[in-house]
């Protein structure tokens, strides 16, 4: 196969470079970050869906207090008038309203004790949720420094294999480059595979499958041949 060497070159290289990227990319810091990414965004719900509560106790609580100034008022007006009043009629009507206002007062005096309940659990799921929140932003702002520290280490390592990769590449035939780029993009390393050879004449693949007849033709006609099953490129060494 035409430059042989040149390709097993670049793919040893590529191997390398594969392996610095993994580290990168699986490094448990990263799974911590995407860890603590989460508990940072619950955190942050926490605070929001608590604002919205207290935000409707505040309304509940202005529209309270609207309502027992106005009764103050109109209280006030009506033992007046039941005073200033010799006529039965109207004051039994006044008395009858007096009522009703007491009834509204207790029952809405009732519902603000109740309020505030609620409200001391929703202050306190508030800051919960911002400790967490902050506690969470801190452990994340670390892992990410760590995690970028580590990428800042490994950065001239990639660079310089990605720049040999570079160097080598117009050496190889672009159409095996292509089946090359093709195979590792599904990560399946390495992709150019030397034939096993099984039994006697009998070649197999570096995934464990035996060559068919017409592969096995191939292969010993051109050099090379493409893996029935994984698709990898099998040459022969000769
Ligand atoms: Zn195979």
């Amino acid at each position: 196969m035409e430059n042989l060497d040149k390709l097993l070159e670049y793919q040893k290289i590529d191997i390398e470079l594969r392996k610095v990227l993994d580290e990168v990319e699986r490094s448990d810091d990263g799974k911590k970050l995407e860890q603590a990414k989460t508990e940072f965004n619950n955190a942050k719900n926490t605070v929001t869906e608590t604002e919205k509560a207290a935000e409707s106790i505040v309304s509940f609580y202005n529209n309270a207090l609207a309502f027992m100034t106005e009764s103050d008022k109109r209280i006030e007006e009506i033992a007046a008038k039941m005073e200033s009043t010799e006529d039965l009629e109207e004051q039994r009507a006044l008395a009858e309203e007096l009522e009703k206002l007491s009834a509204k007062t207790a029952e809405i005096e009732k519902r603000l004790g109740e309020r505030n309940d609620r409200t001391d659990k929703v202050i306190l799921a508030y800051l919960d949720g911002q400790e967490r929140g902050k506690k969470m932003r801190s452990v994340y702002n670390n892992i990410k420094d760590r995690l970028n520290k580590f990428r800042q280490e490994k950065e001239p390592k990639i660079n310089e294999l990605k720049a040999k990769l570079d160097a080598i590449r117009p050496a190889i035939p672009a159409d095996i480059m292509e089946i090359y780029d093709k195979i590792t993009a599904e990560r399946k390393y390495p992709a150019f595979v030397q034939a096993r050879e099984a039994e006697r004449n009998h070649y197999r693949c570096f995934c464990g499958l035996e060559l068919s007849q017409k592969t096995q033709s191939e292969l010993l006609e051109k050099g090379n041949c493409r893996c029935e099953t994984c698709r990898r490129l099998i040459y022969l060494n000769k």
